[in-house]
């Protein structure tokens, strides 16, 4: 069972605790263990068990729209990421896409914009998208080509979005298109595309490591109205590294509960597995291990929370660009190496489908490469340095 002392740190306040305990028993209770079978009525389930359970309230800002609160908590989401991480991959996958495919609406949406989205996903009856990325536009964003027209009072999109979490499921997506307003990234809105919207197909679902729905949309002629646009016209690009900047910290956090879960099945398995008449953890070999993983998982918790701190002290309007990018690099390429070090100590039983270690070994990867890959990290925390100096 994973060491709690970290809930007394001085990032949390005392609801934080609390939030943690009832979620951790509620996940025991509702969402343990790997979901087999349909990916889509697996995630679709789980969206409604979120929803049902109050989870998803804190993915969204703005209590009038059935928000925890005024502005989203994001030691909140980080702690609700880590413990769904720590049950359950897909668990976790579904809360997070609930707040970063709102997350632009509750950051930039028109009062009718958050009546409309936000209740429906805080209550899990609408699925949310993030469709940012295309095929020849994903660390660069600025190279997107996907093109909105404004046309009388509808934007017509023309273009395709590619690896989009939910693609094929959500009710509606967020989508960056270029307007044109300006070069490269001041070029770039907003909007708003309800999934049923003519125009709007999947060209293609893409089946990946570990299960997920994700696909690739196109856009022939989509017609969008103007008032789904998402802030000023030419600032998608500020509306996508907003939303971005809430939610990559809770990116560290999902790769912490995942490591904190490895650790807990290293240990279990390490001090009941016999082995030249005594058991695996009493190797100094092993020893070392253990104490890499639970450093490991020390500091990535550190920066994780203290990024999310440091954001909650400013209600939100906190810049946290580079701790958010620490938190991220540090959290996701730990935990790679801690789940590899718990995978190897099961010896052959850690590469047999469906075992946690396994599970955990597929799930981890693509952290190192959504929301910003870790080049891409590396080079804004440096870029953030050097600004600095
Ligand atoms: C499972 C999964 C879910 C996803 N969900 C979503 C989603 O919901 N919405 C969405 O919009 N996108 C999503 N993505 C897309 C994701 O954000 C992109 O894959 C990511 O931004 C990388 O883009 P790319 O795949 O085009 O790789 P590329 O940009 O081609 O990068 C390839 C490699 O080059 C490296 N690199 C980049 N810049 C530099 C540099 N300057 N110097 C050296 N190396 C560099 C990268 O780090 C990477 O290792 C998802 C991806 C995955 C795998």
């Amino acid at each position: 069972m994973s060491d709690k002392n970290y809930l007394a740190w001085p990032f949390f306040d005392a609801h934080h605790a609390a939030l943690e305990a009832a979620l951790d028993a509620w996940a025991a209770q509702h969402v343990a263990g790997a979901h087999a079978g349909d990916v889509d009525a697996a995630c679709r389930h789980l969206v409604r068990q979120l929803g049902e359970g109050g989870w998803l309230r804190h993915a969204i800002g703005g209590t009038a729209y059935g928000g925890a609160g005024d502005t989203i908590d994001t030691r909140a989401i980080c702690l609700i990421r880590e413990t769904l991480a720590r049950h359950n991959g897909l668990a976790d996958f579904a809360f997070a896409m609930q707040g970063l495919g709102s997350g632009a609406i509750s950051l930039f949406g028109s009062d009718a914009n958050r009546s409309e989205y936000l209740p429906r996903v805080a209550r899990g009856d609408a699925i949310a998208a993030f469709a940012l990325s295309e095929p020849q536009a994903g660390s660069d964003v600025a190279a997107m080509q996907c093109a909105a027209v404004l046309e009388g009072d509808h934007y017509v999109l023309n273009g395709e979005k590619t690896w989009i979490s939910n693609g094929g499921i959500a009710d509606f997506y967020v989508v960056f298109a270029r307007t044109g307003e300006q070069p490269g990234a001041r070029g770039i809105s907003a909007f708003i595309v309800d999934a049923d919207t003519p125009g709007l197909t999947i060209a293609e679902r893409i089946e990946v490591m570990a299960p997920h729905p994700l696909a690739r949309l196109r856009f022939s002629d989509c017609r969008v109205p103007a008032n789904k646009r998402l802030g000023e016209a030419g600032q998608g690009f500020k509306v996508a590294m907003a939303t971005l900047d809430v939610f990559r910290t809770s990116v560290a956090a999902a790769a912490l509960g995942f490591a904190r879960r490895a650790l807990d099945e290293a240990l279990a398995h390490a001090t009941q597995r016999q082995m030249f008449g005594q058991v695996l953890a009493d190797f100094q070999l092993t020893q070392a291990k253990l104490a890499q993983m639970a450093t490991g998982i020390d500091t990535s918790a550190l920066l994780t929370y203290r990024a999310a701190w440091q954001r909650d002290q400013g209600k939100g309007n906190n810049k946290v660009t580079k701790e958010a990018a620490m938190a991220k690099l540090h959290a996701t390429e730990t935990a790679q190496q801690v789940i590899d070090a718990a995978l190897q100590m099961f010896g052959g039983l850690g590469v047999v489908s469906g075992q946690a270690v396994e599970c955990l070994y597929r799930e981890i990867r693509a952290l190192r490469i959504y929301e910003g890959a870790t080049e891409v990290q590396q080079l804004i925390i440096a870029r953030e340095l050097l600004k600095e100096g």
